[in-house]
């Protein structure tokens, strides 16, 4: 054996961040044949996530852990291996992918979409292969998920236009702990059929004003959640201090917008402190 040869060969990874989506605005305006429901929402990336990591191996696997892991599928039905998979296309490419969840599941922050962006992207690095043009195949949320600065989304989600940069803002997001299913919020959604977004969403010179606005739309999905998981209401109570409180998604994680990362700080802290058994972070919104 030469020198070369003994040499270790350097251990490769890659990190992606899976970051929190958050929907400012969720307007459901109809449903198709199919089912699926038609949306108008301005979704955001909020700077909290889990982590994605890979490294090259001769077969594909998964190890998931981290504070909130527990629930979590390890097998086929994890979009993490749906992503490989996807990406792989049938060439029998390897990776060990480690999946570190800090996300609450089934929480509307989209954390399964966000991995399956994650691993989509650093696989792509690790292979050396192009990204899929369209991933909307992998779920609703994952073609936003690919993206970090705030888009309009609509559809069912594969329609996307990047909007200008929003200004600063810092979000407090709250969770009691409480899986939602997607489906049965929309299935308890009565009026199926709501009026869109405002057609033009304004340029917002400061958070008041992205607060101001957002008052004037809506998430269509918060009414059905909250008769489904009444401790949503007290999430969006504790959030009392911010410019505005909402739910994300199909919830149950509420979002409290900030003008500033100590005020978003601080009622996170009040909040942790009031209800130590819910999930709370405080993180950027990111542009
Ligand atoms: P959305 O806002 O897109 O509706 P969500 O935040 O409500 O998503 P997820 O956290 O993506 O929901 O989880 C929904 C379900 O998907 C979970 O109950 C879980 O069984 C499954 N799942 C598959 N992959 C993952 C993953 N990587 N992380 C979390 N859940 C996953």
């Amino acid at each position: 054996m030469n020198d070369a040869d003994s040499a270790a060969a350097p251990v490769r990874w890659i990190e992606r961040q899976g970051f929190a989506k958050i929907n400012l605005t969720l307007h459901v305006t109809g449903q198709r044949q199919d089912g699926y429901h038609l949306l108008d929402s301005l979704v955001v990336r909020a700077g909290v996530g889990d982590r994605i990591r890979v490294t090259a191996a001769e077969t594909l696997s998964l190890k998931v852990n981290g504070p909130l892991a527990d629930g979590v599928p390890v097998d086929a039905r994890n979009l993490v291996l749906r992503a490989a998979e996807f990406l792989d296309d049938g060439a029998g490419r390897g990776a060990t992918i480690h999946l570190t969840k800090n996300l609450p599941p089934a929480s509307g922050i989209g954390g399964g979409s966000a991995d399956a962006a994650a691993t989509l992207q650093a696989l792509a690095e690790l292979w050396s292969v192009p990204l899929p043009v369209d991933v909307s195949s992998l779920g609703a949320d994952v073609p936003v998920c690919m993206e970090t600065g705030p888009q309009r989304m609509s559809g069912v989600g594969e329609r996307l236009i990047a909007l200008p940069a929003l200004p600063p803002c810092w979000l407090v997001l709250v969770n009691p702990h409480v899986a939602v299913t997607t489906p049965a919020v929309f299935e308890s959604l009565e009026n199926k059929q709501n009026p869109a977004m405002a057609r033009q969403i304004p340029i917002f010179s400061q958070a008041r004003d992205v607060a101001e606005w957002l008052a004037t739309q809506r998430n269509d999905l918060q009414a059905p959640a909250l008769k489904l998981v009444p401790q949503i209401a007290a999430c969006l109570g504790a959030l009392e201090d911010a410019l505005l409180a909402r739910m994300s998604g199909s919830g149950a994680t509420c979002f409290g917008l900030f003008a500033s990362a100590d005020a978003a700080e601080a009622a996170a802290a009040r909040i942790t402190r009031d209800h130590p058994d819910w999930w709370v972070a405080s993180a950027p919104l990111l542009s």
